[in-house]
């Protein structure tokens, strides 16, 4: 079965609940199709876009989530808050958390089981950062940080792979079609591995950064890359449309 693609919009720290209700507005009618597509908020705006978006094919994601159901955790937003709101996905591991907030692979892995408990899709993110590239670490950092988050799950679970680069995210720099198929592929190989061939065909390995309507293209075009996290080119709703409707404008 050919895997349906998925372009994910990362809003990070951008938009106010107006400024992102008429966003999905905007871009809801010409969505295409064949491609999934997700946006996520900042959890402030979730509740508003998740009422905007019902009845349409847009999927809802949040940037982060914690591991307890629920408890005295000031500041933390669980599982099971996300699935109430009406998330379909949540963003799990992204870089950004894993440098500014120092989130390590076992608190990445309690998210990713916390997130699965509750039947929301985790977007694991894996990737290296400059310095491990230039060390010939690529696989072995991105190997690391994929198994042991999902070490413990199913292979009837679902996930979403995001390999993004460190050094590309938000930098303007892509990786090259050749660089992300090259990783995509050694994920893909790693999961038919671990939990067998049918799961490793099934999961969508999304390539993450700095995605924009003009290299898309190039890298759907790729066997491994099932679609893309955007983050800085998803807050312009024509740019991002752009960007789900790739091959078509
Ligand atoms: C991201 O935040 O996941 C990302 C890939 O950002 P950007 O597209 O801006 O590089």
């Amino acid at each position: 079965m050919p895997r349906r693609p998925l372009i994910a919009g990362n809003w990070k720290m951008y938009k106010t609940i107006s400024e992102a209700t008429s966003f999905v507005e905007e871009i809801i009618p010409d969505c295409p199709k064949g491609v999934e597509v997700a946006i996520a908020p900042p959890f402030t705006a979730l509740y508003a876009v998740s009422e905007r978006i019902k009845g349409s094919l847009l999927k809802l994601a949040a940037q982060d989530v914690f591991w307890e159901d629920e408890g005295a955790y000031t500041g933390e937003i669980s599982p099971i808050m996300l699935k109430d709101i009406g998330c379909d996905y949540v963003i799990i591991g992204h870089s950004e958390r894993r440098s500014y907030f120092f989130e390590d692979n076992e608190a990445v892995k309690k998210k990713v089981s916390a997130a699965i408990r509750v039947g929301l899709v985790p977007i694991l993110c894996v990737g290296e950062r400059i310095e491990e590239r230039k060390g010939g670490k690529t696989f072995e950092v991105v190997k690391e940080q994929m198994l042991s988050a999902l070490n413990g799950i199913s292979f009837t679970d679902k996930v979403v792979i995001a390999y993004e680069p460190v050094w590309a995210i938000g930098t303007g720099l892509t990786a090259t079609p050749e660089q992300a198929q090259e990783v995509h592929g050694y994920l893909r190989q790693l999961l038919r591995e671990e939990f067998g061939k049918e799961f490793s065909e099934s999961v969508r390995i999304l390539y993450g950064g700095s995605v924009k309507p003009e290299n898309i293209s190039g890298l759907m075009e790729k066997e491994d890359i099932d679609g893309a996290l955007v983050g800085g080119a998803s807050l312009k709703a024509s740019t991002f449309l752009k960007i789900v409707n790739y091959g078509r404008i």
